[in-house]
């Protein structure tokens, strides 16, 4: 049985790649600090023989007995208005934390993947974006500790590839959502359909014509394990190439709650990416994915998810 270890493994994406590797038949050891995480999201696993879990800061070293097989590093806050709290841990997370995984990996001679974002981009000029294309990040603006916290998480992850012959994958990812998202993350996903929910106006920072372009999260997770499974070791863009703008976006989702609330404008936050479209050829070609699941049809499950959460949960979300 191979081994998988998954940092982040509390959060969103962390919590669905334990189920995934769980389903294809590996071993999973589970980490996490619970900074933005909650164990609640791996409740179903922890009964199960091949399932471990770690309560562990992946910035102090990290020990793990026993062989490793993979490692996949997705520990991070991942929304801007967690790592606009937290920027310290932010910029140790995706520096020493990778530092210390990267030598792990090279210790258990394990292939690493990084959950490196489409915020290596920045604000982009280049549209959509390619693998190729260099970015455009303010470094030191307010969303620059994540930004180039993942940046320098590939450098290293590059150095210890070219340096030390380590296995190594970098995804590039996306906007993703799906059931499981914090809802008071402050992402739009799940910012929009709290509002809806709480009977709240729904607020659309700046004009709303910036653009995202949001992947469902199985489809996400399907592209995380073929990347890994590949032999590719540059970047790939991992998302969906369906653009919408965000005042477009905020209206399906009146459609789809049948709240109604109206859209009110809030100031668009410092360096905010007016555009943002993966070009997913990359993926198309080496992976053989690209996403399946519709817009509608993500949303559709993720809204229900939302609304089965409990009225305090709810209300705990407000700000
Ligand atoms: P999330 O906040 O739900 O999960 C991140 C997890 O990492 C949390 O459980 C948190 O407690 C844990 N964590 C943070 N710092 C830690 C530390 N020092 N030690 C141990 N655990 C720590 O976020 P997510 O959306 O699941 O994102 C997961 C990863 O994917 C992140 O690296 C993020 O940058 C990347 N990513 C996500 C998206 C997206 O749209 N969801 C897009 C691009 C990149
Ligand atoms: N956004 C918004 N209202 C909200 C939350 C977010 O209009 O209540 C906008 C935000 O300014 C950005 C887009 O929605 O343009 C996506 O924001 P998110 O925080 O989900 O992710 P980002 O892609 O910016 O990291």
């Amino acid at each position: 049985m191979k081994t998988v270890l998954i940092t982040g493994a509390a959060g969103f994406l962390g919590s669905h790649l334990c189920d995934k590797f769980i389903a294809e038949g590996f071993k999973v050891i589970g980490m996490d600090n619970l900074i933005t995480g909650d164990k609640r999201n791996l409740e179903h696993l922890f009964k199960l023989e091949q399932f471990d879990f770690y309560h562990h800061d992946v910035t102090k070293f990290v020990h793990v007995a026993g062989k490793v097989d993979y490692i996949l590093h997705f520990a991070s806050p991942a929304s801007p208005i967690d790592y606009l709290k937290i920027p310290i841990q932010t910029l140790k997370v995706g520096s020493l934390g990778t530092h210390n995984l990267l030598g792990l990996a090279k210790e258990k001679d394990a292939r690493f993947m990084i959950a490196s974002t489409s915020e290596v981009y920045g604000d982009p000029q280049v549209h959509p974006q390619k693998e190729t294309y260099y970015g455009n990040v303010n470094t030191i603006g307010p969303r620059g500790v994540y930004d180039e916290a993942k940046r320098f998480q590939e450098s290293i992850t590059m150095a210890y590839h070219r340096f030390h012959g380590l296995d190594t994958r970098i995804a590039r990812i996306f906007n993703t959502y799906g059931p499981r998202m914090r809802l008071n993350d402050g992402r739009v996903i799940p910012a929009f359909i709290g509002q809806a929910l709480r009977g709240e106006d729904l607020t659309v920072f700046g004009d709303g014509l910036q653009t995202r372009s949001f992947c469902y999260v199985q489809d996400q997770v399907e592209g995380l394990y073929r990347l890994l499974m590949s032999d590719y070791t540059k970047p790939v863009n991992i998302g969906n190439p369906e653009e919408i703008t965000i005042l477009d976006f905020a209206k399906e989702i009146i459609k789809l709650t049948g709240t109604e609330q109206k859209i009110i404008y809030k100031e668009l936050p410092k360096d905010d990416p007016l555009q943002r479209e993966p070009d997913i050829s990359l993926a198309r070609k080496i992976l053989g994915w690209e996403p399946k699941v519709s817009r509608a049809d993500g949303m559709k499950v993720t809204y229900d998810y939302f609304k089965s959460l409990s009225k305090e949960e709810l209300h705990k979300s407000e700000h």
